[in-house]
């Protein structure tokens, strides 16, 4: 098959690459689809330590299923599907209490750490297990069901807290997660979302996709102007999309006593704490990580539209070209991207 492979760190070649062979519960899908992770672009030059060569990358992927090994039941040569990044291993205790992203033997698709080493989808054929893929509704593209997985993220982190309808909530980074986040909040039917960002484009596009207010952080006072949006008070509830000590210290102010953060970004290893204002204020702190199940749900709002992912999708492209555009994606000028998909 042809694949683009990771070959030293930031060298990609696409090559001709040995088919995966599907072990006995695995499927074997061609690719229809696959984006290009934030993770994919951080990781290939080595950085983080995740991707290391050689390795065929993409874990955000949809496509057709043309073999099943002998224990796969449920799949059929032909299903349409797109399957979560995360491989669970459905046996550990958290596997069995439905907290799948917390998995101990998780893997990641298109991953290689030190302890493993999985190839992704970024070539004509990627083998997953069956327990991991989901069904496309009709109506969904390939291209839209490959954007599941960043809706997923959005999704699962907005029902780390319960809302009342009333409540405001503040998403601090209106990249695209941050956009998809907005959207999941109001889906939540909560109806006044704040969004936060540096660039007056992206806010442009979160008012367009739902945010009822927006706040230019470069701007003047952010956190006076999210005390003027709210009577005063502050937020109920805020996500902080980013991951840095700036944007993280704004989520934590943003709120009101009482509230409650959502930790989505860590581009950070560590941010500054400001303890005091945690512990005096009561606010309650939730991380969120990938998804837990809410696949079905996702591809569900996507095909009808409640989610809508075709604005963030900056390109779709051969596969052939995606050595370009890991570089397009790794300039200095990169973030004026979101999503860009190729097709193998
Ligand atoms: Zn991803
Ligand atoms: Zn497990």
């Amino acid at each position: 098959m042809k694949a683009l492979l990771l070959t030293a760190p930031s060298q990609l070649t696409f090559t001709d690459f040995p088919n995966p062979v599907p072990a006995a519960d695995e499927a074997l899908v061609r690719v229809r689809a696959c984006g290009i992770c934030g993770s994919d672009i951080h990781g290939w030059d080595g950085s983080t330590g995740r991707r290391r060569p050689p390795l065929i990358m993409g874990h955000e992927a949809s496509g057709e299923i043309v073999a099943v090994g002998p224990s796969v039941e449920r799949w059929r040569v032909g299903d349409r599907v797109t399957f979560d990044s995360t491989i669970s291993c459905g046996q550990c205790a958290y596997c069995r209490a439905g907290q799948i992203n917390l998995c101990e033997n998780r893997r990641v698709v298109g991953v290689a750490p030190a302890e493993f080493r999985q190839h992704g989808a970024f070539a004509e054929f990627v083998a997953v297990p069956g327990r991991i893929l989901y069904a496309l509704p009709d109506p969904l593209s390939y291209p839209h069901a490959a954007m599941i997985e960043p809706v997923s993220i959005a999704i699962h982190a907005v029902q780390r807290v319960k809302f009342a309808p009333a409540d405001t909530a503040v998403v601090v980074g209106s990249g695209m997660i941050g956009l998809f986040v907005i959207q999941a909040l109001r889906w939540a039917g909560v109806q006044r979302v704040i969004a936060v960002d540096l660039e007056d484009r992206r806010l442009a596009l979160a008012r367009e996709l739902g945010a009822t207010d927006t706040v230019n952080s470069g701007a003047g006072d952010t956190i006076a102007e999210i005390q003027k949006l709210t009577g005063g008070l502050g937020a109920a509830v805020a996500f902080e999309v980013v991951g840095i000590s700036p944007t993280f210290n704004l989520a934590l102010m943003a709120v009101r006593r009482g509230g409650s953060v959502v930790l989505v970004g860590n581009l950070a290893p560590k941010v500054e704490f400001p303890l005091q204002a945690a512990v005096n204020r009561e606010l309650t702190i939730h991380g969120t990580c990938a998804s837990a199940g809410e696949y079905p749900l996702c591809l569900d709002l996507i095909a009808r539209g409640v989610i809508r992912v075709e604005p963030m999708i900056s390109a779709v492209a051969p596969l052939a070209e995606g050595r370009g555009w890991f570089e397009r994606l790794s300039a200095k000028d990169g973030g004026k991207f979101m999503k860009v998909i190729l097709t193998p």
